[in-house]
């Protein structure tokens, strides 16, 4: 089978982890007889620097005509003094709304190789934290109404928070199909004791709910899930919740889980179209240095050989190659222990393209 993948590199490391995430595809193709045609196209800083904008119509719409997009990372200081309406992170709720991609997925799960480098006590995380993240993506407050006027207390700036019934349902929608993959558990975070906003959002997921009756539904407020997710991380399947609350939860149940290097994320429209990344920024203070964990891009290309493609086994092959680097003490900066031997980002994507059986 052939494949059309619109590549956006972007900034900082963008380019060097999604290289490695390229060559680990190739070798899937190689052995299971797949071709990956790759269209490389701009986002983000480079964009502005080459065309004055951090997303063009060109980009969009090459990667509309892709069956899935992959994405390094963009921004950087360079483009600090950039317009808000023309900084680099931008390009990406551009294409997000653009491509009609309502859904962010972003699993937190420890490696057992891994294991030490979870900051919290060893007793909270034994027998492994494997959750996922369900965010809407393109509702709320990041997309609402937003302004400036005049108040008592002088010049106001406002953002709105709206969700309809109708966005509520197809990401809880998303949400319970995830859990019926899974351990067949929801929990909804929302703000429901003060937002009128988050009281519809409570009421459509419970109706939802009643279309999967395997499922068990509960209800966090969102401040409880920010202490629960360092207190009990164990106690989570599948986290459902809005666009702001989402943006927030999934750094802190990234940091759960030790490194940021390491994380995968896909965010899904209707249908199978999908833009992986990996959930980490551009990091500029390692670009260029052959610093960066390629590891979070690679699995984000498993994630779009699962979902987009339908190919499990496939990335099964890609998991299962990073599990075993990793078991051979393969250790970039950021998740290398004191005195432990350091790989570079290039000779670990060599080494997983590698370990793909
Ligand atoms: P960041 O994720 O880029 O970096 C945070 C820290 O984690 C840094 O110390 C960095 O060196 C380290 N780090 C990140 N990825 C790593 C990897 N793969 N391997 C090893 N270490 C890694 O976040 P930031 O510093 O807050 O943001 C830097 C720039 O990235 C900003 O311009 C920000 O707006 C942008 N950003 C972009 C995205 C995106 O493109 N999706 C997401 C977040 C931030």
């Amino acid at each position: 089978m052939k494949y059309n993948i619109a590549v956006i590199k972007g900034d900082g490391i963008g380019p060097s982890v999604v290289e490695q995430a390229m060559l680990v595809l190739d070798r899937v193709g190689e052995i299971y007889g797949h071709e990956f045609e790759y269209h490389e196209v701009l986002a983000g800083g480079c964009s502005i620097d080459e065309y004055g904008k951090p997303l063009t119509q060109e980009t969009l719409d090459v990667c509309k005509d892709s069956d899935a997009v992959l994405l390094g990372a963009v921004g950087g200081p360079k483009w600090d003094s950039q317009p808000s309406d023309n900084r680099p992170e931008r390009a990406l709720l551009g294409l997000r709304k653009g491509l009609g991609l309502f859904a962010n997925l972003r699993p937190a799960m420890i490696f057992d190789e891994l294991a030490d480098a979870c900051p919290l006590k060893q007793e909270l995380v034994e027998g492994g934290i494997d959750l996922v993240i369900v965010r809407e993506l393109i509702g709320g407050i990041y997309f609402g109404e937003r302004g400036s006027r005049e108040t008592p207390m002088g010049p106001a700036a406002y953002d709105i928070e709206q969700y309809s019934e109708g966005e509520v349902r197809r990401i809880a929608k998303i949400a319970f199909d995830m859990a019926m993959k899974r351990r067949k558990k929801v929990t909804s975070v929302d703000k429901a004791n003060v937002l009128d906003s988050s009281r519809l959002w409570r009421r459509v997921v419970e109706e939802v709910a009643q279309d999967y009756p395997e499922v068990e539904l509960n209800h966090f407020y969102v401040d409880n899930a920010a202490m629960q997710i360092v207190r009990n991380p164990k106690q989570f399947d599948v986290i459902l919740t809005s666009n702001l609350f989402g943006d927030i939860l999934s750094d802190e149940a990234s940091q759960v889980t030790g490194s940021i290097g390491m994380l995968p994320s896909a965010s899904l429209g209707e249908g199978s179209f999908g833009m992986y990344e990996p959930i980490h920024g551009s990091a500029p203070d390692i670009a260029g240095q052959d610093k960066a964990n390629p590891m979070a891009t690679i699995l984000s290309a498993a994630m779009m050989l699962r979902y987009t493609f339908g190919l499990g086994k496939e990335a099964d092959a890609i998991e299962n190659a990073v599990k075993h680097v990793l078991k051979d003490g393969v250790r970039t900066g950021d998740i290398a222990k004191p005195g432990e031997k350091i790989s570079g980002t290039v000779e670990t994507g060599r080494l997983i393209a590698e370990a793909v059986k």
